[in-house]
């Protein structure tokens, strides 16, 4: 999952950054509004967090701009801690939740789960698919109860495919989803992937659908 930090404040970009990593995002980062508005333009993001108060373009108009231009990607908002009325105006401008700052990390990391599961059309924080499970809290999976060493790029390719069942995901999309924006891509690399998690899967749980990508489909 692939997902877009926008926060002006040095000391608060670093001290959110860290952790949304360690949590296994490829993370894209932007300090002022330009930059956000053209990241979120032009990327394919899973979720951005989106500080409201920054220099060149404030959030709230940044997001107008994204909705307007028909990005659908989930919003969330960190706003001032009195701020009511900068909620209301960052709901109405598009943002699918908000956080008063200051917050605990981990709310954030809960918030953020949420709001990517739902945009995929998932109600709970546990993905099943036939034998396997996911659980995006604690980014454990387990084939019939056994637990699943993944590395940290087969994690996201599973993660993605599992938001996605059933659906065919192109190379390039999962690439997109994979390493954040000043990462050195190689489509190549999924396919290597995709070949040590099947090492480790249950047979059959990933297709591959020729020359088009790679669908999950989950025994019913
Ligand atoms: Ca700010």
């Amino acid at each position: 999952m692939r997902i877009l930090l926008v926060e002006d404040e040095p000391t608060l970009a670093a001290q959110l950054a860290a952790p949304l990593r360690a949590a296994g995002y490829a993370l894209d980062t932007a300090d002022n509004g330009l930059d956000a508005h053209f990241l979120g333009d032009s990327e394919d993001y899973d979720a951005v967090i989106l500080d409201l108060g920054l220099p060149q373009m404030d959030g709230i108009t940044v997001l107008r701009k994204w909705r307007a231009g028909g990005r659908a990607m989930p919003v969330l908002i960190l706003t001032a801690r009195d701020g009511w009325h900068e909620k209301v105006a960052g709901i109405d401008a598009g943002a699918d939740d908000y956080l008063a700052k200051p917050f605990h990390m981990e709310e954030l990391l809960a918030r953020l789960r949420a709001l990517i599961r739902r945009a995929g059309g998932h109600a709970s924080a546990e993905l099943r698919c036939g034998p396997l499970t996911l659980d995006t809290r604690n980014s454990r999976v387990n084939v019939a109860g056994l637990n699943l060493t993944l590395t940290s790029h087969e994690y996201r390719v599973l993660a993605y495919l599992l938001h996605h069942p059933e659906q065919v995901v192109s190379r390039a999309t999962l690439t997109e989803h994979l390493y954040a924006q000043d990462f050195e891509r190689d489509s190549n690399t999924v396919e290597v992937f995709i070949a040590r998690l099947r090492k480790k899967l249950p047979p059959g749980i990933i297709e591959t659908v020729r020359g088009l990508g790679y669908r999950i489909t989950c025994p019913k």
